[in-house]
């Protein structure tokens, strides 16, 4: 990519690895490659992703980002970078920085002249889309709805005319809830896709307007277990408004060609308006 900024000499390069979503057969060779390769792993749960590290037999230095210390931290690991280490960003799950830690760090690496280069895989969003069964031609990615419920509806009152699908993470504890407010703001008739544990064994699409979905969910006894993306199909878009004639303007313009009644009559054709009254006008003009 073109790039303002002037390279960074003889600095490493920062690679945002990918990692599964829950089924570790999703890390791509590429990913393994990458991580092998490196000096040192910024990861957002050290423990969490040395569990992976340890199933890949790799020992890296590893440093580590979360949401909280993102801002102190990431100084530490531009400066391995800087020194020529390279290094690759992971996250619990998934891809970095979608509702994860690393922006701070890519945007300042970035503009200290730092390649950043990504390394693609699991993204729960991108895979929740692809199975299902909603236009995927324009999506609105929300993130986290907030946590509490005038805030999550005040977001999704912002959302009612959204014509693009709407994708949402949510966590077990708050599905009924979000999808209540879903049901409330958005009608029970929007068409919802939630899909639960995707990759993992008790992996489970529910689809349906919005009320069934929540029916199907409150009724099933692992309903509320595990992790879920919510997808609700865009708004309808808006019939198109009726094309608005000046029909003074196509009168006049239709005089210059035609004779006054076949003018009107078109006009009248065009606009639903009154023969006899567009008549009478085009007579006027014409005087
Ligand atoms: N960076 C991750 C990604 O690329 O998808 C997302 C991290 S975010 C902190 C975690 C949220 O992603 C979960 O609360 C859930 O909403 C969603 N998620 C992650 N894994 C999932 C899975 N296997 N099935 C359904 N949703 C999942």
């Amino acid at each position: 990519m073109a790039n303002s900024v002037a390279p960074a000499p003889g600095a490493g390069t920062l690679f945002i690895v990918a990692t599964p979503i829950g089924n570790l057969d999703d890390l791509s060779t590429r990913a393994v490659q990458t991580l092998t390769a490196v000096a040192v792993v910024a990861a957002e749960d050290t423990r969490h992703s040395g569990r992976l590290m340890q199933h890949l037999g790799l020992r890296k230095r590893m440093v580590a980002l979360h949401d909280h210390n993102e801002r102190d931290r990431f100084q530490q690991v531009l400066d391995e970078l800087l020194a020529g280490q390279d290094v690759a960003l992971i996250s619990d799950a998934g891809t970095p920085l979608i509702s994860d830690p690393g922006f701070v760090l890519v945007r300042e690496a970035r503009a200290q002249g730092i390649r950043v280069s990504p390394v693609p895989g699991a993204c729960a969003a991108v895979a929740a889309l692809s199975a299902a069964g909603l236009p995927t031609d324009r999506f609105l990615f929300a993130g986290f709805l907030p946590a509490k419920r005038a805030g999550r509806r005040g977001v999704l009152e912002s959302l009612v005319r959204e014509t693009a699908t709407l994708v949402f993470y949510e966590s077990p504890h708050r599905i009924l809830d979000t999808l209540e407010d879903l049901i409330s703001v958005l009608g029970a008739e929007r068409e919802l896709v939630l899909g639960r544990e995707i990759t993992k064994t008790f992996e489970t699409f529910y689809a349906g307007p919005a009320a069934e979905v929540f029916a199907a969910l409150s009724a099933d006894p692992n309903g509320t277990r595990g992790e879920f993306v919510v997808m609700a199909a865009g708004a309808a878009a808006a019939p198109a408004a009726a094309p608005s004639f000046d029909e003074d303007r196509l009168l006049a313009r239709l005089l210059d060609e035609l004779p006054v009644k076949k003018a009107a009559r078109i006009v009248a054709d065009l606009t639903g308006g009154s023969k006899n009254d567009l008549y009478q006008r085009a007579l006027a003009m014409k005087a």
